[in-house]
């Protein structure tokens, strides 16, 4: 099997082109085979290196090698389709000599004019056919005088194509809405079908497997590689992505960019389990599998051909199940540069807080950007109350009477564990008869400056008494001096 990646470098990796790069990987890896990336690069003003790192890059995360392409190399360089423009040209000249291929003339006032008659019959629209038996010889001496001309592909007609897509079953188009389409422009360039049907014929590709969008394009791909008399090519396209209000996946619904989600926290394992599960599944056992696994299980035939929603929602779900599964160790590795990078360098103290902190934070994180957020209030001595937090919760009557009371058994404690400070808050709470939100959200709020912290009694473990008893007595000061308002300060 050989199967190919074509991305058309004129945007970021959008989270529905690495989905098809990873089926694509999984169909090649779970039969053996080679894996290559090309480059539909063409289109020359929207094309760009940057877009074409960001692809790069986004399968590099995914754990998406390839065997032959971009970068790679390999026995058919170059892979980029801007490098192989006189090959087109060629194939394109040779498809004219053989009779397959005509010249055509017409204008684009004549193209307009087509337009319009055959909305008026009521036909599909497209071209009429009117250069298909023009005189060769004519046809030339227009040419050699210098008037422009494209070069169509003479669809066979009647006619009909059909083709058995591996994930759609039989699809069959009748060649009367399949105009004579042009194969190379009048400037020398090839279209999208010649560049895209000439790679997969001279790259031996076996297997075409891409979204459904392009399923109109095959039959228009198939007709090239029959005129080239090329081995016939499978075809498997792939339903396309739906936002959960099941409108097809766009900026609507966000910036759905791979590098978007990356810098959002979310694991690259995380990724590719879930984008493997938009229109495939693993088995009743399990939603959660490493590549490999999903390797060894994986098939076309499996894949289904409606559409995929793709939902935030599961998404984090997932990656939180993939956060919980590091160790420790990996975890506070994972998180260390979005730490530093945040907060600098850190000293003794704050490793020492943070290695505290860290696995507690991990039973519940989903993302691991907003670990820094989290773990901020022990990053510094000088902690801001947030204001939203402080009057919700320090408002309250209870308040004082819990951070008071709490302050005097927190100071005398004599030893410093999350199962001693949580012993000694429960007596407070059940000598002032408060239930366990109106008296430790006042506590929380003041030694984390926040109603959401990581969990409380870890939390002041980690702070160190010391400083934990220092931010109570503060803002036990704050609530007896403002009358419990945070004040304009
Ligand atoms: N370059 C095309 C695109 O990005 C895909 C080509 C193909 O898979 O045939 O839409």
């Amino acid at each position: 099997m050989r199967a190919r990646f074509a991305p058309s470098p004129t945007g970021y990796l959008h989270v529905g082109g690495a989905r098809t790069a990873l089926y694509n990987y999984l169909a090649v890896r779970a039969t053996g085979g080679e894996f290559i990336l090309r480059s539909d690069d063409t289109d020359t003003e929207r094309s760009s290196g940057e877009f074409q790192n960001d692809i790069l890059d986004g399968m590099r995360w995914l754990g998406l090698e390839w065997d032959e392409g971009i970068e790679k190399g390999g026995p058919h360089s170059p892979y980029r389709q801007s490098e192989r423009l006189a090959r087109y040209q060629e194939v394109a000249r040779s498809l004219l000599d053989l009779g397959k291929a005509y010249l055509c003339f017409a204008t684009a006032a004549e193209l307009d004019e087509m337009r319009d008659v055959a909305k008026a019959e009521g036909r599909p629209p497209g071209y009429d056919g009117r250069y298909r038996d023009y005189d060769s010889e004519q046809a030339r001496k227009r040419l050699d005088g210098g008037e422009d001309a494209v070069i169509r592909l003479k669809v066979p007609r009647p006619g009909e194509t059909v083709f058995e897509d591996l994930v759609r079953g039989e699809v069959r188009f009748n060649h009367d809405h399949v105009e004579d389409f042009i194969i190379l422009r009048s400037n020398q360039t090839p279209t999208y079908h010649l560049a895209s049907s000439v790679d997969d014929v001279d790259f031996g590709i076996t297997h075409v497997i891409r979204g459904e969008d392009l399923l109109s394009s095959t039959p228009k791909h198939i007709l090239i590689g029959e005129a080239l008399e090329a081995a016939p090519i499978a075809y498997a396209h792939l339903s396309l992505l739906m936002g959960p209000d099941g409108k097809k996946l766009s900026k609507r619904h966000g910036d759905t960019s791979l590098r978007a989600y990356r810098e959002a926290g979310y694991l690259s394992e995380a990724m590719t389990n879930y984008l493997a599960l938009l229109g495939w599944s693993f088995g009743e056992d399990s939603d959660i599998f490493t590549l490999e696994e999903a390797v060894a299980r994986f098939s076309l035939d499996a894949v289904q051909p409606n559409a995929a929603i793709f939902d935030n929602d599961k998404l984090e779900w997932m990656n939180g199940v993939y956060i919980r599964a590091m160790s420790d160790d990996e975890f506070a590795d994972r998180v260390a540069p979005l730490i530093t990078a945040e907060y600098g360098e850190l000293n003794e103290l704050q490793h020492v807080r943070l290695r505290m902190i860290l696995p507690h934070v991990k039973e519940r994180a989903k993302l691991l950007n907003e670990v820094p957020g989290q773990v901020g209030f022990l990053m510094t001595d000088d902690i801001d109350y947030d204001r939203g937090s402080w009057d919700k919760v320090m408002t309250a009557p209870e308040a004082k009477m819990a951070v008071e009371d709490g302050l005097e058994r927190l100071s005398n404690l004599d030893r410093w564990d999350a199962e001693s400070i949580e012993g000694e808050l429960r007596a407070m709470l059940e000598h002032l008869q408060l239930n366990g939100r109106k008296g430790l959200q006042p506590i929380r709020v003041a030694i984390s400056g926040s109603t959401i912290s990581p969990p409380l009694f870890e939390s002041m473990e980690a702070l160190g008494q010391a400083e934990t008893v220092v931010r109570t007595s503060r803002a036990l000061d704050l609530l007896l001096e403002s009358g419990a308002n945070l004040g304009d300060s």
